[in-house]
């Protein structure tokens, strides 16, 4: 036998390009899983193929090329381009099969015999491309060895291959580097197996001796696989990379778009679906239960006095309530039903599958609970109650609108009965109701949407004819409803709590124009404003009156508020503690609708306002020939004359009854007679300049 021996260095630089090949290998196997265009598939996959199988072959070759023998050694061309092709063909069928999904066990074993009968075929025809005579001779249980190494082999590669596949992401991933470790050697485990198969005998000739130099060979081929394998892997990983970038930006995208689904279809205080989303999931009940003829039912909630809340204990406060709320409803009911929130104080509860009537009762009863508890806030605890309207379907409505609209009537009729119950609909409620939901409904765009406006009733002195003062009075213009009287929905506003809104509105109003009269030279007068029961007992009153008119720079001396007779009596010794407040920081209070409450005489003496203004209704019964009537009013006067307050008739609306009230001495007139209510544009021309107007003494 011929003595061989190995060039280590090559030994070495042969297990590198092994280890260089199975990595390239494995990240190519992870590249091409992630691609989701076939021709990009199929492209990486030639190239790939390409780059490992010259990787898989080079390594064997320059295995072979570490190998010496006493004899000069060369290498038959076409056969050793044809082992080359195999191993191209070999890591074709390779990163196909690992790049096409799970592998199965079976699929596994199969395929890894396959590569491993591959890459033997290419070992064999590569040592036959020495053309040996006489021929190799086989050690047949180190050939058998090298077949178990090759097909163990291949199997462990395609199946780590096709397990780490998915990790694409990485540039240098610690666990492909060990695979690829792992792969490398046992590559080159199984070429040196084979090799230590072959023996040459004494006398052996190379065939191709004269046609591949061995040395010429070693360089080239080493230099231009280096080069393939490391562009290989640099494309894949550069590419990784660029799709690793789309990925994200389109994830971020992703994120973005449901981030902003939510908020269309979320309430942001709460985090509860909002009227959009509820639509959506009343049409969906509304499906299931007309297919399975079931019931559903559909709970308006509305709490008790939030607005009072809200404006006396700050927006924070109430905040913090209604998320509290959120939280107790969301707790009190099943996962597939819903609660809603509609904006303000107002929730919906949409509860699915519901039997009858009796049924959805124990659940409003059961929704009732979540308010009994008191409600522990940062910074005060609060106890609160709420008024429910239910409506069932299919009875009480077969739109979502209808379904909404008769629980919101429901809700209503509790509001209007005392609040804090529940009650379901009946179509008795359906008309009367609207017209008031709508001016419950609309009063919260109101303020916002400049449908309010205000208009100035003159007040004239009876003895010298001259214009003394005005009453401002709030006109709303519905955008569908068209004009709607404040005395319609003045009491709405006052029982929803939206009167402090308005009023405060009114009053501001009432500023800025009181400023401009004064900006532009016009003397103004003093105007009243209405003031109703609740605003009248807010604490922050006074502060907040004092406020808006140092916003605006208005002398308080200008302004003048009218509380009712029935809500001056009413708690009187606190009345009279905000008219002190009131007077001492210089605002004028008059005392309205005299003669329609019972007043206390001694109250009326300690309140020390500075006027009475009698009731329309007095007025009206003034006439030269009804005694009766002339006698109350005149006892009116006196009295108010006695303790030393100014009479203000209102309604004056003929030429008799203004007679009668001069001739009794009555101070000042208001009426449709003397002027109607106008705009301030209108109002300001029965005003004269600053200097020409005589000087009005009050
Ligand atoms: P009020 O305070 O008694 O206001 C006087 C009402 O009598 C006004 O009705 C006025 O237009 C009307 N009026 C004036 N002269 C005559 C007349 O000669 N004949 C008749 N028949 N009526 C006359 P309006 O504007 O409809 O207001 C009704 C009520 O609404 C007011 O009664 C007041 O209680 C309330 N209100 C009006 N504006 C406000 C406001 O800004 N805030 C509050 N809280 N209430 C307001
Ligand atoms: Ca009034
Ligand atoms: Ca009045």
């Amino acid at each position: 036998m011929l003595q061989s021996s190995y060039s280590y260095p090559l030994v070495f630089l042969s297990v590198v390009i092994a280890f260089l090949a199975s990595y390239t290998t494995l990240d190519l196997a992870g590249r091409i899983s992630s691609l989701s265009t076939k021709t990009s598939r199929r492209a990486w996959l030639a190239g790939g193929a390409f780059a490992m199988g010259l990787g898989i072959w080079s390594m064997h070759f320059v295995g072979m090329l570490a190998f010496s023998l006493p004899i000069v050694l060369g290498y038959d061309f076409a056969i050793t381009l044809g082992s080359l092709l195999i191993a191209i063909l070999v890591a074709y069928f390779a990163l196909d099969l690992v790049t096409r999904g799970e592998l199965r066990t079976r699929n596994l074993l199969v395929s890894g015999t396959l590569m491993g009968f591959g890459i033997l075929a290419m070992h064999y025809s590569g040592m036959a491309a020495m053309r040996m005579t006489p021929g190799i001779e086989y050690d047949i249980p180190l050939v058998l060895l090298s077949v178990a190494i090759a097909i163990v082999a291949s199997t462990a590669a395609l199946w780590i291959a096709s397990t780490l596949r998915k990790e694409i992401f990485r540039l240098v991933s610690p666990k492909r580097a060990g695979a690829a470790l792992i792969m490398g050697l046992a590559i080159t485990g199984m070429h040196y197996t084979g090799m230590a198969a072959a023996n040459f005998p004494l006398g052996s000739v190379c065939g191709a001796a004269s046609q591949l130099d061995p040395n010429w060979l070693a360089a080239t081929v080493v230099m231009a696989t280096l080069n393939i394998l490391t562009v290989t892997l640099l494309l894949s990983i550069l590419d990784a990379r660029l799709e690793l970038r789309t990925r994200l930006f389109n994830r971020s995208l992703e994120n973005a778009n449901e981030t902003l689904q939510y908020q269309a279809t979320h309430d942001a205080l709460t985090g509860l679906p909002n009227r959009y989303h509820l639509s959506q999931r009343i049409q969906h009940a509304i499906d299931v239960a007309t297919a399975g003829k079931t019931r559903f039912a559909l709970y308006f909630i509305d709490l008790d006095g939030f607005k009072i809340i809200n404006d006396s204990l700050g927006h924070d406060t109430g905040d913090q309530l209604l998320k509290e709320l959120a939280a107790r409803l969301k707790g009190c009911i099943r996962k597939e039903d819903v609660v809603a929130r509609l904006g303000g104080d107002e929730f919906v509860v949409l509860i699915e599958k519901v039997d009858d009537a009796a049924m959805a009762a124990q659940i409003a009863e059961k929704l009732f609970e979540c308010f009994r508890p008191d409600f522990h806030l940062a910074d005060t605890i609060l106890s609160i109650s709420a008024s429910i309207g239910i409506s069932l379907y299919p009875e009480n409505g077969a739109s979502i609108e209808d379904l909404l609209k008769h629980a919101d009537a429901a809700m209503y009729e509790v509001k209007a009965g005392g609040r804090n119950n529940y009650r379901f609909f009946e179509s008795a409620m359906n008309i009367a109701n609207m017209r008031t939901i709508q001016i419950q409904r609309g009063l919260r765009e109101a303020t916002r949407q400049g449908q309010l406006f205000v208009q100035y009733q003159p007040k004239w002195s009876a003895s010298t004819n001259t214009i003394l003062g005005a009453e401002a009075l709030v006109r709303w213009r519905h955008p569908e409803l068209g004009m709607v009287s404040p005395a319609e929905f003045i009491p709405v506003a006052e029982r929803s709590g939206q009167i402090m809104e308005i009023d405060r509105w009114v009053v501001e109003h009432v500023c800025r124009q009181l400023s401009d009269w004064i900006a532009a030279g016009i003397k103004p007068v003093k105007i009243a404003v209405n003031l109703s029961q609740i605003n009248f007992r807010s604490a922050s009153l006074v502060d907040d009156l004092v406020t808006i008119a140092a916003k605006y720079n208005v002398p308080r001396s200008l302004l003048m508020f009218e509380i009712t007779e029935s809500v001056a009596m009413q708690n009187a010794a606190e009345t009279m503690n905000t008219i002190e407040k009131l007077q001492s920081s210089g605002f004028d209070l008059a005392i309205d609708d005299f003669g329609t409450g019972y007043s206390s005489l001694s109250y009326l003496q300690q309140f020390s306002v500075r006027q009475l203004k009698v009731d329309r209704m007095f007025v009206n019964n003034l006439s030269h020939t009804d005694q009766k009537g002339s006698s109350v009013v005149a006892a009116i006067i006196n009295l108010a004359h006695s303790l030393n307050m100014q009479v203000v008739a209102e309604g004056v609306e003929t030429e008799d009854q203004l007679e009668i009230l001069e001739a009794m001495a009555c101070d000042q007139m208001q009426g449709f007679l003397l002027g109607k209510p106008l705009e301030g544009a209108a109002f300001e021309k029965m005003l004269g300049p600053e200097e020409t107007t005589a000087p009005t003494a009050l």
